[in-house]
């Protein structure tokens, strides 16, 4: 008999599979048409106690990939919002920031940006970056994990979203899931038994419950997403400040980049957009035509 089921946690070819009762099963993939990722909806078989097998997997939504050393890999599903988390410590990368951006913006993911140790002096560097990557995010918020300020009105503005937390390893996301989440690590233990494989070498991607609704999809040590599979007009769609030049180009379909007259180069050479944003959005565009 086949039981619909969403996919919890994703760690190799082993997933957690939880159906509408909550029962969380290890899950294995029939075939290779039905290798999911975290957010899939699932149709799966019991086979056994807390085992099952994965018939299929319904239509996606939208779906992120990583980036790997020589090849992307399917990440997550059916999302609502990515929340990028950066901070005064360690030094944010505008490529791994706009990679983030570009990636979630051309599946229709709705693109927060948290700015986390609120707590920590200094900063002023951290918010004149920010201020040029503003254009690229629909919500910002500011908080601490470590005294918990902000943390309330992010939590009030996840409810009833599924959100991907990403960001550079520390920056604070797994400070933070544990504020939004307390005692996170002992849930996320309860079910990773459910992964009778039980290798824990490489980190797992999993989908935790919000206690105040909502769902946060976490994967420690992940900070690159895959943007291979994009035109260069859909990295272009990550800088909407770009918009408002890029009629007066010369040509109708320049890419921004050696085209002659081009009018978004000129706007960065001008000032008018900040030379920063233009020099990283050259290297994805380059990077994927
Ligand atoms: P992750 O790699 O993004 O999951 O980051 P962690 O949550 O592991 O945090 C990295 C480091 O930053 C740890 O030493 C945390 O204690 C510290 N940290 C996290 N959040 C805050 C915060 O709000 N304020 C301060 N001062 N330190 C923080
Ligand atoms: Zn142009």
């Amino acid at each position: 008999m086949s039981t619909p089921a969403l996919i919890i946690e994703a760690h190799g070819r082993h997933y957690t599979a939880r159906t509408a009762g909550g029962d969380l099963l290890h899950a294995r993939p029939r075939g290779k048409k039905s290798e999911c990722v975290v957010g899939d909806a699932v149709q799966i078989e019991v086979t056994g106690p807390g085992e099952a097998v994965i018939e299929q997997v319904a239509e996606r939504r939208n779906l992120l990939m990583r980036a790997e050393e020589h090849r992307e890999k399917r990440f997550a599903a059916n999302l609502d919002v990515l929340a990028y988390v950066v901070a005064t410590e360690p030094p944010v990368s505008d490529e791994l920031l706009m990679r983030a951006v570009a990636a979630a913006r051309a599946a229709e993911i709705e693109v927060w940006l948290i700015i986390g140790k609120r707590d920590l002096p200094g900063g002023a560097d951290l918010m004149q970056r920010m201020k040029w990557h503003a254009p690229s995010f629909a919500r910002q918020f500011s908080l601490s994990a470590s005294t918990g300020d902000g943390v309330a009105q992010l939590a009030t503005a996840l409810k009833g979203k599924r959100t991907v937390l990403a960001g550079q390893s520390g920056m604070g996301k797994s400070s933070l899931l544990n504020r939004l989440v307390p005692g996170v690590e002992l849930a996320v233990g309860e079910i990773s038994v459910a992964l009778a494989a039980g290798k824990h070498t490489t980190t797992s991607t999993r989908l935790i419950n919000l206690p105040g609704g909502g769902e946060i999809i976490d994967s420690p040590g992940f900070q690159a997403f895959g943007i291979a599979h994009l035109s260069s007009t859909e990295i272009e769609r990550a800088f909407p400040e770009f918009e408002q030049y890029a009629p007066n180009c010369r040509y109708y379909n320049c890419r921004h980049l050696d085209e002659p007259a081009c009018a978004v180069r000129s706007a960065a050479d001008a000032g008018a957009i900040a030379a920063q944003r233009y020099a990283v959005f050259r290297k994805l565009a380059t990077a994927v035509s």
